[in-house]
């Protein structure tokens, strides 16, 4: 059986490899430096493999990027150059990038192999507390205060983005800077991209998103976490959205029963619909849940929704990938 603690393993902060001034390596073969090995996972935009350094024996992770238009190769770029300026424990690391020059390109990622953090609490061999998910929200909201100490909005806070670095230890990783965009509070910044159950009322509704956007999704995944209910889904990715905008939600369902008067108070801070009012990741790490100084419960969840929204979510990102290659298919005429 696996419990959470609190005691952080040596070398808890150690990077995993030298910080490095990654520049995209053109018209290079990836294959002269790296040899491939399985797959490790898929997105909407990248395939995952595992790989080793030739040079070095340093095993890492691949991800392959189709790159056929001019966008698409813009946006990798801007994920390199974001990549480059977040030097955090609780970030991915970026090693190398290369670009094909004609349709693929690819970054070499820091090698995370404990999964993603939701598979893992719902393992059977797992015992989910409410101390554990603060535990693990607070690591989130530490990479998170990195991020925008950075001026940096990692826009698509959702589990599948948060890694455990192993099997057994307790430490997180945030990945997937793909939406991640430079911040400048002096220019107006729209987007139209993200999960409906995750994203922000404003991001529906094509307002100014600011860092308060990210702090409504970590709001949503501590939700889903300690209740396994997602609490905007609707039955349509159209109802999710009216619901968003709407930011009625409630802690009334029985799987909230247990739960402590201050997770509550944690999340009921996170999800209002007016970004101003919602806490910043400083905050976060400020407040009672999830100081390390305060006594937290220890009561064990029941994970019998989690494990639902689990599978009803490998499904969806099985649909998304298939989508995806479709479109991909589409475009060079497979
Ligand atoms: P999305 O559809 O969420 O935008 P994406 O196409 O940008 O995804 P990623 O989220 O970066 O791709 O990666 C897809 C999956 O691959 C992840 O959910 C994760 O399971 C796995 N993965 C990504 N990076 C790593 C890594 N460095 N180490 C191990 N596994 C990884």
């Amino acid at each position: 059986m696996i419990y959470v603690d609190e005691t952080e393993p040596d070398g808890e902060l150690e990077p995993p490899f030298e910080p490095r001034n990654v520049a995209v390596k053109k018209g290079q073969d990836i294959k002269k430096e790296y040899t491939l090995h399985e797959e490790l996972g898929r997105g909407k935009f990248g395939t995952v493999y595992k790989c080793k350094e030739k040079l070095t024996g340093r095993c890492l992770a691949a991800k392959f990027v189709i790159t056929n238009r001019a966008e698409d190769r813009k946006d990798v770029e801007r994920e390199v150059e974001i990549m480059r300026t977040l030097q955090h424990p609780r970030l991915l690391q970026l090693y190398d990038a290369f670009d094909d020059g004609k349709k693929e390109m690819c970054l070499i990622l820091e090698l995370i192999e404990g999964g993603e953090l939701f598979e893992r609490v719902i393992d059977d061999d797992f015992i989910l507390t409410e101390k554990a998910c603060s535990i693990f929200t607070r690591q989130i909201c530490e990479g998170v205060e990195y991020m925008h100490g950075q001026n940096i909005l990692h826009l698509d806070m959702k589990p599948e983005n948060i890694l455990c670095v192993t099997r057994t230890g307790n430490r997180i990783k945030l990945i997937d800077f793909g939406l991640a965009r430079k911040y400048d509070p002096t220019k107006k910044l729209q987007v139209l991209f993200g999960t409906p159950e995750f994203v922000a009322p404003e991001v529906v509704n094509f307002e100014m998103v600011t860092y308060k956007t990210d702090m409504w999704s970590v709001g949503v995944v501590c939700y889903v976490l300690l209740s396994g209910l997602s609490p905007f889904m609707g039955d349509s990715d159209l109802e999710t959205m009216a619901n968003v905008t709407k930011a009625v939600y409630d802690f009334d369902d029985e799987s909230f029963e247990k739960i402590s008067a201050e997770a509550k108070d944690f999340i009921s801070k996170l999800l209002i619909k007016d970004g101003d009012q919602r806490m910043s990741a400083q905050d976060c790490l400020d407040h009672p849940w999830l100081r390390k100084d305060k006594m937290r419960k220890d009561t064990q969840l029941d994970k019998t929704r989690l494990k639902r929204f689990v599978i009803r979510r490998r499904w969806q990102k099985a649909v998304n990938a298939f989508l995806a290659l479709k479109r991909m298919g589409a475009t060079i005429n497979l």
